[in-house]
């Protein structure tokens, strides 16, 4: 200590938040070169802003940086600027009290016992986090316009000590000496270029101001200073951080090459994004925003612990490596930068959950995205049918989640039809294609294309030429649940309910048949009723189906489909199946033939063995399984043996 210095308490609320970071169990101790490089770079723009009104406070040539440098041998770092500077009092009340909201946050929530470690990783932790790594840190400071500097130190007890000093610029200069390596605890060897190098480029390499450091190297022939000699010490700056921010640059002079590398760059694949969108909001917020969709979906994009790679930055300082705030769960796969000028740097989860800037940048960025992936459809549609491939069911997540987006949402939805086994129809283009008299949009539910297209199901719509979308992914039920109508028009299982087809007339001409025929049939329907009634809810005639006997079909609109059943059953290990409709087909040989025998004797015991026969046969029709496989073979191979 010099002669003039003395000795002064932390104010009390500072003491248990330095306790944390000496005590810290905290592992991402790399973060405090992120927070000292801040302040420098804050320093550096008040620098800035103060000269606009006092223009001797720059120099000719001033170079504004930040500047790091190490010494091994004394295991200290030291980080510093040529930035505003702090004046003695600004240095009691800036670096001994807690004045930052976000901070004073940390500390409140550390006493209802969070635990601290996840705590440090959400709230910047400023200044104090030099505490983490050293165990003595010296500040060496002079402001912009004052002709004294000042030393504050401390060794992160409960006080600190404040001297004059000598100090040739204006600035700040902060040393480090580090506690002992121990990448155990998270301590790296933080005089090692290379660890330096690496922290920089993680956290501040878009900071605005050059971060330049100081390499010295020992056996030059000729040294800086010109000394001569085996040992000479060479010294090179070496600018550590890109500054370039792409993001800031307007779009238009950006090119699709540095998009592609700034992508590969930031998140490590070498592919090619399939979306690009690169925008700036002004008005009464400004922020940046640089969004990827990736060429190709991540493992885990179904998970429920997968990550939004959306990375916050404030002024370019990340913030947030995965801010699930800004975009909805669904957009879960895009990759992106988000800068915002008005953020703090301390701003915590629980706060940008709260905070009204960011659900307003959540919204508009939502929107921007949603257009965006609009546009590529129907700018590029073979580039759109890749980004589909990839993400096609998080899009359909977004139309039963995102009420504000649905419409947009909806016109992105693609699905297999009956109109063309090779391409993908949007419901749009399926409804420009409907002939005149078609009420309805029509779709089927099953496990793969080849089972939808020779279900019985179809039979009737393919005779009238109705076009049937072929909803195969599991979700797609929910999907198409979710949306009653598009443009008007419902959208209608064929595989539940009833079915309405041609024009009103004719559907009134079919109904009166089949009440007629039902009429007719009802002894017979109800012994086969009665047979199945374990697994049936009603057997009745129907109009849907021309080639095949038999069908089942889901009593109502919103009962699951066999297919969906299946999935939730599979999901619950079993579980009650719900019973459904058994639908003959009234043309059919095979009922006018049963209706035959039941007219000669009601009670002949061939007809139950139809019954059963004709309930399996329905499940391997839809590609259900049989549920008594056991005797549904018995009965099969006894009527083969009596037919010969
Ligand atoms: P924050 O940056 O969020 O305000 P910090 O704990 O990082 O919190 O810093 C506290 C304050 O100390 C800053 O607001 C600033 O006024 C002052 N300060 C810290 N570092 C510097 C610096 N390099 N130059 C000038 N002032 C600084
Ligand atoms: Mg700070």
């Amino acid at each position: 200590m010099t002669e003039n210095s003395k000795t002064y308490q932390f104010q009390a609320e500072t003491k248990p938040l330095l306790d944390l970071m000496v005590h810290s169990l905290y592992t991402n101790k790399d973060i405090f070169l992120r927070e000292l490089i801040s302040n420098a770079s804050d320093a550096l723009d008040r620098l800035r802003f103060e000269s606009l009104t006092k223009p001797e406070l720059l120099g000719q040539d001033d170079k504004l940086e930040i500047r790091l440098d190490a010494d091994r041998a004394a295991r200290t770092i030291t980080v510093s600027d040529n930035g505003i500077g702090m004046s003695r009092e600004e240095v009691i009340a800036n670096i001994g009290t807690i004045a930052k909201s976000g901070t004073r946050e940390l500390r409140a929530q550390a006493d209802v016992g969070e635990q601290l470690s996840k705590l440090i990783g959400q709230f910047g932790v400023g200044f104090y986090s030099s505490f983490m790594v050293a165990d003595r840190v010296v500040l060496e400071t002079r402001r912009a316009d004052a002709e004294t500097a000042v030393r504050w130190e401390s060794e992160g007890d409960d006080q600190y000590s404040l001297s004059d000093a000598e100090k040739s610029g204006r600035g700040t200069t902060i040393t480090l000496h580090l506690k002992p390596y121990d990448p155990e605890a998270g301590i790296e060897d933080y005089t090692d270029k290379w660890v330096l190098a690496r922290i920089v480029k993680q956290y501040s390499d878009f900071v605005s101001y050059p971060v330049v450091y100081t390499d010295r190297r020992e056996g030059g022939e000729v040294s800086v200073e010109g000394e001569k000699g085996e040992n000479a010490v060479i010294v090179e700056d070496k600018v550590l951080n890109t500054m370039k921010p792409l993001w800031t640059r307007p779009p238009s002079e950006v090119t699709g090459e540095e998009y592609v590398e700034f992508y590969r760059n930031m998140f490590h694949d070498p592919g090619e994004p399939l979306l690009t969108l690169h925008l700036r909001a002004e008005g009464r917020l400004e922020y940046q925003v640089l969004l990827f969709a990736p060429p190709n979906a991540p493992q885990d994009l179904y998970y429920q612990s997968t990550e939004t790679e959306l990375r916050l930055y404030a002024k370019g300082v990340l913030i947030m490596e995965r801010c699930a705030e800004l975009l909805p769960r669904y957009l879960r796969f895009v990759k992106g930068v988000v800068d915002s000028a008005d953020l703090p740097l301390n701003i915590s989860r629980q706060m940008l959950q709260q905070d009204r800037h960011i659900s307003q940048m959540h919204k508009w960025i939502t929107a921007k995205v949603v257009n965006e992936i609009v546009n590529l459809s129907a700018n590029d549609p073979e580039r759109y049918l890749r980004l589909w491939a990839q993400f096609g069911r998080t899009i359909k997540e977004g139309v039963m989640a995102d009420r504000d987006n649905r419409d947009a949402l909806v016109s992105l939805l693609l699905f297999q039809s009956s109109h063309d086994p090779e391409k993908l129809t949007t419901l749009k283009d399926y409804v420009g294609r409907m002939p005149e008299e078609q009420q309805q949009i029509f779709y089927l539910t099953g496990d793969s294309r080849g089972v939808v297209e020779n279900s019985p199901h179809l039979e009737a719509f393919k005779q009238k030429s109705y076009e049937v979308l072929y909803l195969t992914d599991p979700v797609d039920e929910l999907v198409v649940q979710s949306l009653p109508e598009f443009e008007g028009r419902k959208l209608k299982s064929i595989g539940k309910g009833t079915v309405e087809l041609g024009s009103g007339e004719e559907q009134e001409q079919q109904k009166k048949e089949l009440e007629e025929q039902q009429a007719q049939a009802a002894g017979l329907l109800e012994l086969l009723q009665k047979r199945l009634d374990a697994h049936v809810k009603q057997v009745r005639l129907t109009n849907r189906l021309t080639t095949s006997p038999v069908c089942l079909v889901a009593a109502n609109e919103f009962d699951d489909s066999p297919f969906v059943e299946r999935l939730l059953q599979r999901g619950k290990g079993g579980g009650p199946k719900q019973r459904r409709v058994m639908e003959l087909n009234p043309k059919h040989e095979i009922y006018s033939k049963m209706e035959e025998r039941f007219r000669q004797d009601s009670g002949d015991p061939v007809l139950n063995d139809y019954a059963d026969l004709l309930f399996g046969y329905a499940l391997l029709a839809e590609g259900s399984e049989i549920t008594e496989p056991v005797g549904f073979n018995r009965v099969l191979v006894s009527l083969l043996a009596r037919a010969l």
